[in-house]
């Protein structure tokens, strides 16, 4: 069965009713979810979009928004001065390790565990923490396609209970990784982390990932093209936190995960997929969301080392007589 409807649908259909996992709850604000929540959704590069469930239902982003801050971040002070402050190496280790960072480099091992993401909002430029703020909500505003909001209760639960976080910021300090505006940067951080979107939103940007930073929809550049090399890169070695490497050998597409249950996949040149489903790992990683993204690959070839004869075509749309389609709670 080589048609994209059918087959989502038949994958929604199969891990519906799959209640392994639980709700993240490190965060309070989190046991909120719905466990029962589940959506996919693929949107092109041409913007033809795919999707099924619960693909407008809000969720905080969390970890998946380290993605685009790191492509801010790379605007804002270039690829060597990023290089020097944070790593590119996949840690093995859980997303909020504090270990790593105080071994040989003194410098975070890259930019998707805590302790780089912390590293990397503290590059973020701005007259003050406002304007930081803006530009942020800005820039994610290019990727999504319309307005952006904060969800204000899940930031001050972050705030609250984030002391590990507010470890690894003054072990960064003590690096001279960021400045000693602390409060500020980790404020930034839980922000960045807060942020409202949906699967659909996800799909989104992903695809605009994948169009050389160009959303699809809205045709406006929301990253410059010469960094997306550099982002897809660090997703692809560390995006799924300890589980990177069995991903990566598994799905082989880049992609990134966070906490909330939402797992967003760039297919270059191609799409964008993601999967919204809150119940995760003990990793972090939402598990409806890597059975179907196992079963897409399996089914499409799209693992970025399937030999290029193999690779079915289905993600090339505009080719063929396949119809956008939406089911579900829109
Ligand atoms: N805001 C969360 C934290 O810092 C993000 C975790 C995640 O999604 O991996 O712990």
């Amino acid at each position: 069965m080589s048609d994209l409807p059918e087959f989502i649908k038949s994958l929604y259909e199969k891990y519906r009713f799959l209640d392994d996992g639980s709700l993240a709850s490190y965060i309070p604000e989190l046991t909120k979810a719905d466990p029962n929540w589940f959506a996919i959704s693929i949107v092109t590069k041409e913007g033809e979009i795919f999707e099924v469930g619960d693909s407008q239902e809000h969720f905080t982003i969390q970890s998946i928004s380290k993605v685009f801050v790191y492509g801010m971040a790379l605007e804002d002070c270039d690829r060597q001065t990023l290089l020097e402050k944070i790593g590119v190496e996949p840690t093995g280790d859980p997303f909020n390790s504090v270990i790593r960072l105080d071994e040989n480099s003194k410098r975070p091992d890259n930019p998707m565990v805590n302790a780089g993401a912390i590293a990397t909002a503290g590059l973020i430029k701005g007259v003050n923490a406002t304007d930081k703020l803006n530009r942020l909500l800005s820039m994610f505003r290019r990727y999504i396609g319309h307005d952006v909001f904060i969800d204000a209760p899940v930031f001050m639960s972050e705030r609250a209970t984030g002391h590990r976080n507010r470890a690894l910021a003054n072990l960064l300090l003590n690096f001279g990784i960021i400045g000693d505006n602390i409060e500020e940067i980790l404020d930034l951080y839980f922000q960045q982390c807060s942020l409202i979107v949906n699967c659909h939103d996800l799909a989104v940007m992903a695809a605009t990932l994948a169009n050389r930073g160009i959303n699809p929809i809205t045709k406006q550049q929301a990253v410059k093209p010469c960094y997306i090399r550099d982002i897809l890169s660090v997703m692809h070695t560390c995006g799924m936190y300890n589980y990177a490497g069995e991903w990566a050998y598994r799905v082989g597409i880049p992609a990134k995960s966070g906490v909330s249950g939402g797992i967003m996949a760039v297919i270059p040149d191609k799409a964008g997929i993601a999967v919204f489903s809150p119940l995760i790992d003990r990793r972090g990683n939402s598990i409806r969301g890597i059975k179907v993204f196992e079963d897409l690959s399996d089914q499409f070839n799209l693992h970025l080392f399937d030999s290029p004869l193999e690779k079915c075509s289905f993600l090339d749309i505009s080719q063929s007589s396949q119809e956008s389609m939406v089911i579900g709670n829109r």
